[in-house]
């Protein structure tokens, strides 16, 4: 069930649109509405918006969740140009031939946006066993806040003057004759170090030294979402170094999957070897695997069914959950089935009953001589002493003695 309707009624689908239905809906919807052919751009923006939070399977299932609060929780809000989104779903000047259908033609828009100060982009290793069970961590980070006593100014009102000597630009520009050329150097204004802006030392913010921004300290509580995969991210707007000429960027927090010991995994399916000895491979018996969350997972094999060295076998609904509706991939099982080193003769008449009779041997014609040899063992130093008697019988100046023996 999902808690709000009103992205997929923006675009006419149902909620259980699939992803190309959602592209086609969206495809149509733009082409009525998109400005340039006399749309309404707030509508064409809504609908736009709406098929950015829908077509990401992440958003997506937050919004299904949670609707669109739980969205702006997320700082899942703004994003995308819908210029941006529009070329990039339909291939830029796809349209219409020549002139093309965006007039300023694709490309660069990005940049149009207010100036924001750097991303913060964070790693965290995450074992599989907290994306199993979902985790909330605190993530404590310093970034720059505007400086609460001068409120970004840097000094009192009216301290700060524009720097004469780049007249407010922070950049220095030298020509510098080179042979026949003339160089032109940019390099930062020594007088306001690049700032462009000149404070008397008097003058000075007290707290913030005329810097206009302090560091702060802030904890900021990650969720990890049961079934998050390596490399999502989890964005956090706005809480990036704050500056008074720019708006500040995101914390970026990118989920990273730690090696497990017992476990791999595979999208939600989740795979382990175990260890069966040969008694339990053949009369039955049970075996345990420790599960992700506090739980083991005790698996009984029927006496009389036969498990094989390398069988493969499936629990279902015991791999990773997926993070859209927590719907559970399987455990993939492969087995090892561990022989005994010997065996008491004694005990073989007892196989001989369980078992199928030995398999006959191939019987050949009478020109064929029997020869009874005897089963070694291969190590490394036998190998390399056959490669040995090789080179010999190749040089040719040894008797061939081995071949005599056998
Ligand atoms: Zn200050
Ligand atoms: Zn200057």
């Amino acid at each position: 069930m999902v808690r709000e309707t009103k992205f997929y009624d923006l675009l006419e689908v149902p909620p259980t649109a699939s992803e190309s239905e959602l592209k086609k809906a969206y495809r149509k919807k733009a082409l009525r509405l998109h400005p340039d052919k006399g749309g309404d751009p707030e509508l064409f923006k809504e609908v736009t918006h709406a098929y950015e939070i829908l077509s990401d399977p992440d958003k997506r299932s937050i919004y299904d969740a949670r609707g669109e609060a739980g969205l702006s929780e997320q700082g899942g809000m703004g994003g995308m140009d819908p210029q941006d989104l529009f070329s990039q779903l339909f291939g830029g000047g796809g349209f219409g031939g020549g002139g093309g259908f965006f007039g300023g033609g694709g490309g660069g828009s990005r940049n149009q946006g207010p100036r924001k100060t750097k991303d913060l982009v964070h790693r965290v290793h995450v074992t599989l066993e907290d994306l199993y069970k979902g985790k909330v961590t605190k993530l404590a980070l310093t970034r720059n806040r505007i400086c609460s006593k001068c409120k970004g100014k840097g000094g009192k009102e009216g301290a700060v003057r524009s720097c004469n000597t780049c007249s407010g630009r922070g950049i220095k520009v030298t020509l510098r004759q080179m042979g026949p050329m003339i160089q032109q150097i940019q390099s930062p204004c020594d007088e306001c170090s690049g700032t462009g802006e000149i404070i008397n030392a008097k003058d000075r913010c007290v707290q913030c030294k005329g810097k206009k921004v302090m560091p702060e300290k802030k904890f900021l509580e990650v969720h990890i979402d049961k079934g998050m995969k390596s490399g999502q991210t989890i964005q956090f707007r706005g809480e990036s170094d704050e500056s008074p000429t720019a708006e500040p960027g995101d914390v970026v927090i990118v989920v990273e999957e730690k090696p497990h010991e017992r476990f791999k995994r595979q999208e939600n399916d989740l795979i382990t070897e175990v260890d069966v000895d040969l008694l339990t491979a053949l009369g039955g018996g049970q075996f345990a695997i420790k599960h992700l969350d506090d739980r083991a997972l005790i698996v009984k094999l029927e006496p009389g069914e036969v498990v094989k060295h390398g069988d493969l076998k499936v629990i279902h609904g015991q791999g990773m959950p997926s993070q859209r509706h927590h719907e559970p991939g399987d455990m993939y099982i492969k087995l090892t089935v561990h022989f005994p080193e010997s065996i008491d003769p004694a005990a073989i008449p007892m196989l001989e009953k369980a078992l199928a009779p030995r398999k006959p041997i191939e019987t050949f014609a009478k020109n064929i001589v029997l020869d009874e040899v005897s089963l070694d063992d291969v190590d490394t130093r036998s190998r390399g002493g056959m490669r040995d008697d090789d080179r010999m019988e190749e040089d040719g100046d040894e008797p061939r003695v081995q071949c005599a023996n056998q």
